[in-house]
């Protein structure tokens, strides 16, 4: 695997500084809201995965979705997907990495049953989209817009509010719970055995943790990491790079690139349809 070079930096990304009053409030919200409870019961609701969706439709389906927290990106997703695919098709990245990154947002297909005031609608998306965090222990203050941190639900609880809360040292991120949105939808969806795959381990990682910011970009949550973790972040680290620099306004065309998608979808999964 290469090391994406990018000419773009970092300052050119992320700039929060005088985000739209929606971001704003997506932040606020999640913060507030995002308790240990509701996490847990945002992962009982959608566990049941009893919808079969084709995958490409799938894509297509999130077309009809603007994510609401990203300062950089006024496109449907599925450009964002098919940019993020052909960027790490581009500097020749394995085919399950493309593959990942066309279809690392879309539990965002989440809000086809979900609910406005749970923050899993198509308006109010403070469950599905934005950096996430970990649940049960205290919120670092490299989250983005720190002073939200005060806002949080479950501050006031002493079990969560030493470095590790709930969990033991060490333990590793497989074990935590992490503030829900699409990141963990997916997740879930491609660990069912109704969906079954040969990925790699390392990409269900990239989907699982690509909006933990605090974990692979301000080195937080460290005394919770295992062996596996120090192993998988640098490849996490190198996915984010290619789901950040890709936000550009070259548009692919999703009809010219769907055949080599679709062939990498025969690939890597049993079927073309998946259980969410
Ligand atoms: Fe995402
Ligand atoms: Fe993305």
């Amino acid at each position: 695997m290469t090391t994406a070079a990018k000419s773009c930096s970092d300052a050119d990304f992320r700039n929060y500084d005088d985000c739209s009053p929606m971001v704003r409030e997506n932040y606020t919200l999640a913060r507030t809201h995002q308790t240990f409870d509701f996490v847990t019961a945002m992962e009982a609701k959608f566990a049941t995965l009893d919808t079969r969706l084709n995958i490409w439709e799938t894509l297509e389906l999130l077309n009809d979705l603007v994510d609401v927290s990203d300062p950089d990106m006024d496109h449907p997703n599925l450009y964002h997907a098919l940019q993020t695919a052909e960027e790490l098709r581009k500097d020749n990245q394995p085919d399950w990495m493309q593959l990942i990154g066309l279809i690392h947002d879309l539990g965002k297909v989440m809000y086809l049953r979900g609910s406005e005031s749970e923050g899993t609608g198509k308006k109010k998306q403070w469950a599905m989209v934005g950096d996430t965090f970990v649940v049960g222990c205290a919120l670092p203050d490299t989250l983005i817009m720190p002073e939200l941190n005060a806002l949080h639900g479950d501050r006031e609880n002493p079990r969560y509010a030493s470095e590790c809360g709930i969990y033991d040292e060490g333990c590793g991120m497989d074990a935590v719970h992490c503030s829900w949105g699409h990141d963990e939808y997916l997740y879930r969806i491609l660990s069912s055995p109704k969906n079954p795959h040969t990925l790699p381990e390392a990409a269900l990682y990239m989907v699982r943790f690509h909006s933990l910011y605090a974990y692979h970009k301000e080195a937080g949550y460290e005394k919770l990491m295992s062996a596996k973790d120090q192993r998988l972040l640098p490849q996490l680290k190198l996915f984010n790079s290619y789901d950040l620099y890709s936000k550009c306004d070259d548009l692919h065309d999703p009809a010219g690139l769907k055949p080599y998608y679709m062939g990498l979808v025969r690939k890597y999964f049993t079927n073309e349809y998946l259980y969410v």
